[in-house]
């Protein structure tokens, strides 16, 4: 296997694994998940199986000790054949880290000893994409903290076992704090399932809690220190992993559509789509977005790693960088592909409709738009 992601050794035997889970598993399971609107239960039991669950946990609680680094290419792999489970898998890792940096021993070993699952659960009707400023609330009784929120579109809603929950600070000052809440907890409902134009097979459901219990040993940072944590941890890790996630379904859409033009054929003289040069010229331009994308990736890794000047610039744009691009590119695989592009029985409708998503995915293109704007003018950036 090649290596274009720089892991090491341990990380490369990682991908193999998942890059088996993803043909073996995902790939046949897609069509079905989307069509029924299905949660891929029998996907995250092959993560497991797999020791995929723990990948960024630290070996000291039984875990890989992989990074973001391992996290990305994962999703990346996944989202070539089902952008839904790359989706669960890229908020598992991401709430992973939030309970790998402040969670407690009993949680850290739920994610890497018990194989639990876990997602942000931040998005809620009070301050849609502005995940930043919550209006849930939590109260202090007692040794427990309670919690009452009406959270919106909740990706593994119902189907994981932890979630990583933002909310107004029980007490202290700042804008939010982060807490860990069992997915059984008494006095969480959720009101309707999700029925989505795309990523049907995720669970992404409003969750209601009506004072929800929580021991206060399951906050995740020091109370009012969310912002901290969704900033240093959740921004890099969802904007990278989001960013492969679009470069996985474009690759994935991009594989579809080289097929169908290669071998569709005119029958009248035995030509195919491809033989006509403006559609290899759309390809090509197709080809060129994936590839500038996946190298601002690379290089987004590289500017975390080695804390460089402009890590936080590269974060603000990879998230954007792939979801807009992904529109592009899945535009160019429907152009070409014709009639056949809108037909059901071609995975590219699928991958179109998921590629929606990310741009209105919180932060939205829009948001970092403005950020990066502000930081490309020399503003304070989120001032
Ligand atoms: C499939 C799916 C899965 C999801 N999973 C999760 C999850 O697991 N956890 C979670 O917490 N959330 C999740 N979300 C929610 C997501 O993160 C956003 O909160 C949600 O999609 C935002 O939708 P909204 O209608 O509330 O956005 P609004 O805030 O109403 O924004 C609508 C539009 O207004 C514009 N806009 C908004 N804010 C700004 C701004 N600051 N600057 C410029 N323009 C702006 C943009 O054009 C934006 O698209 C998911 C969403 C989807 C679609």
């Amino acid at each position: 296997m090649s290596n274009p992601w720089k892991l090491n050794d341990a990380g490369l035997a990682l991908l193999q694994k998942a890059d088996t889970v993803a043909r073996e598993v995902i790939a046949p399971a897609a069509k079905e998940l989307d069509e029924k609107a299905m949660f891929p239960k029998g996907t995250l039991g092959a993560m497991r199986d797999a020791g995929l669950l723990r990948l960024v946990s630290a070996k000291e609680v039984g875990g890989h000790g992989q990074g973001l680094r391992a996290a990305v290419a994962t999703c990346e792999r996944f989202a070539r054949e089902c952008a839904s489970t790359a989706m669960i898998t890229k908020m598992h890792f991401c709430g992973s880290a939030v309970i790998e940096a402040h969670g407690n021993m009993e949680l850290r070993k739920a994610i890497s000893e018990k194989g639990k699952v876990t997602t942000l659960a931040f998005s809620e009707y009070g301050s849609r994409s502005h995940f930043w400023v919550p209006v849930s609330t939590a109260k202090k009784a007692g040794d427990k903290i309670k919690l009452t929120a009406a959270k919106q579109l909740i990706t593994s809603a119902g189907n994981c076992d932890i979630y990583v929950w933002s909310s107004k600070p029980a007490a202290a000052e700042g804008l939010s704090s982060i807490w860990a809440v069992p997915v059984d907890a008494p006095g969480l409902k959720i009101p309707q399932s999700y029925a989505g134009l795309g990523l049907r097979g995720n669970a992404s459901a409003p969750i209601n809690a009506n004072d929800v219990e929580i021991p206060a040993g399951w906050a995740l940072g020091g109370d009012g220190k969310g912002f901290d944590i969704m900033m240093g941890i959740v921004m890099p890790w969802f904007s990278l992993q989001n960013c492969a996630v679009s470069v996985g379904m474009m690759e994935g859409a991009l594989e579809r559509t080289v097929r169908h033009v290669t071998k569709g054929k005119y029958a009248y003289n035995q030509t195919v789509i491809a033989d006509l040069p403006q559609v290899r010229g759309w390809l090509a331009r197709a080809r060129l977005k994936i590839d500038l994308v996946r190298g601002h990736l690379l290089d987004s890794l590289d500017a975390i790693e080695n804390s460089r000047p402009d890590a936080v610039m590269r974060v603000l744009q990879s998230k954007v960088a792939g979801a807009e691009t992904s529109l592009e590119v899945h535009d160019l695989c429907m152009r070409v592909s014709g009639g056949a592009g809108y037909r059901k029985d071609n995975d590219l409708e699928r991958f179109f409709r998921d590629s929606r998503a990310a741009s209105v995915m919180a932060p939205v293109s829009d948001a970092l738009y403005e950020f990066i704007g502000k930081a490309v003018c020399g503003m304070p950036v989120f001032g």
